[in-house]
């Protein structure tokens, strides 16, 4: 018999995609009430929730964020949902985390529970943002599951680095022609591909992992013997620092803009959008360290992983200070994958460094 088993098991056998986290949120907000939490319901959207624990003492205002939505996967028989990032787990260990707190009792500041919406389609942080639901929160802690190359069981970092990861649209304005007078025309295929070189062009500091790449281009159509005037492109970036990604955005707006215009065609950016990487506080990440040698003897040391995060918009975007921890569990094949498993009893260990990192910044009455 373990609460965070048992609440992982449950939220496990209803998993939503994200906004309609209905049975999730419901289910917690149920949780959190019985717990006695003030419990702020529809924070930015219909399932985004917030529970508060005051101390009624000064101190900082800390939050444990959890995001609470699953993937969506096509079978034989159609679609089906399946929690294959574990947000389950991170829901199931911030509540249980949650319920060992308020049993206790905090000795000062506030401390908030943040269950937030559509992280897969990272959505879900802006949403909480923008509602003004974690406006007084200070300091927040985010955990993750690690793949088994990662971490395994017993181990843990308390600096899991994402990357920043963003998208570009663009779309190419030429000028239609017949295909024996291309002279008069404009022709999108030739700009679009000037953009392309211009793109692969584009050099940044070698020592920060990153890459740009063309990941579409549309151009033409069924009619092939007149010169085209419009073209698609879509291209994803990626960087391990958000200077980096700044300088890369910056970039490719130019190499798409002057090199359609050098054949006479208008180029026109039509989506810029992404989410920052990590930019952790240091003495948050310290903190998390010494929580981590607490409960599992060490921590391993910080993992830079190439996946994107919306969790970097509350400092980003917010201003909160943050941290973000990345636990072993021996989760295989891999996140993301629908038959990901991975070893249960690690809730407990993510948990207990929940409840260690609230005790260490606000102070826990009675002992573990
Ligand atoms: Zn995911
Ligand atoms: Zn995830």
């Amino acid at each position: 018999m373990s609460y965070v088993i048992d609440t992982y098991d449950y939220l496990h056998s209803i998993p939503e995609i994200g906004w309609q986290e209905y049975k999730t949120s419901a289910f917690l907000a149920g949780e959190l009430e019985a717990l006695g939490f003030e419990v702020r319901k529809e924070q930015g959207s219909d399932t985004g929730l917030v529970a508060v624990l005051d101390s009624g003492n000064q101190g900082p205002v800390l939050a444990l964020r959890a995001d609470m939505d699953a993937l969506e996967f096509e079978g034989e028989d159609g679609k089906y949902n399946v929690h294959a990032c574990g947000h389950d787990a991170h829901s199931a260990m911030v509540l249980a985390a949650g319920k060992i707190i308020k049993e206790r009792g905090l000795k000062k500041g506030k401390l908030y529970l943040v269950f937030q919406p559509a992280e897969e389609v990272l959505g879900g942080a802006m949403s909480m943002i923008e509602a003004g639901a974690v406006e007084e929160v200070e300091e927040m802690f985010g955990i993750h599951l690690r793949p088994i190359q990662e971490a395994g069981t017993g181990q843990a970092t308390p600096g899991l680095y994402h990357g920043a990861s963003y998208r570009i649209e663009a779309q190419i304005k030429g000028l239609n022609a017949h295909g024996a007078r291309p002279h008069l025309g404009i022709n999108a295929v030739d700009a679009a591909v000037q953009v392309v070189s211009a793109i692969n062009a584009i050099r940044v500091d070698p020592l920060v992992p990153h890459s740009i790449k063309v990941t579409r281009l549309i151009a033409g159509g069924d009619t092939v013997n007149l010169i085209p005037d419009r073209a698609s492109l879509a291209m994803d970036l990626r960087a391990q620092t958000n200077e980096v990604m700044e300088e890369l955005i910056s970039k490719a707006r130019l190499a798409i803009e002057k090199s359609a215009e050098a054949l006479g065609a208008e180029a026109q950016i039509l989506f810029v959008g992404g989410v920052p990487g990590a930019e952790y506080d240091a003495k948050l990440e310290e903190e998390a360290r010494l929580a981590i040698e607490e409960v599992l003897g060490q921590a391993l040391a910080p993992i830079k992983t190439v996946g994107g995060e919306d969790f970097h918009f509350y400092s980003k975007v917010a201003g909160i200070r943050t941290a973000y921890i990345g636990l072993g569990c021996g989760l295989s094949p891999g996140l993301h994958h629908p038959e990901m498993g991975f070893d249960k009893e690690a809730l407990k260990l993510g948990r207990d460094i929940l409840v260690k990192l609230v005790d260490r910044r606000l102070g826990l009455e009675g002992a573990l």
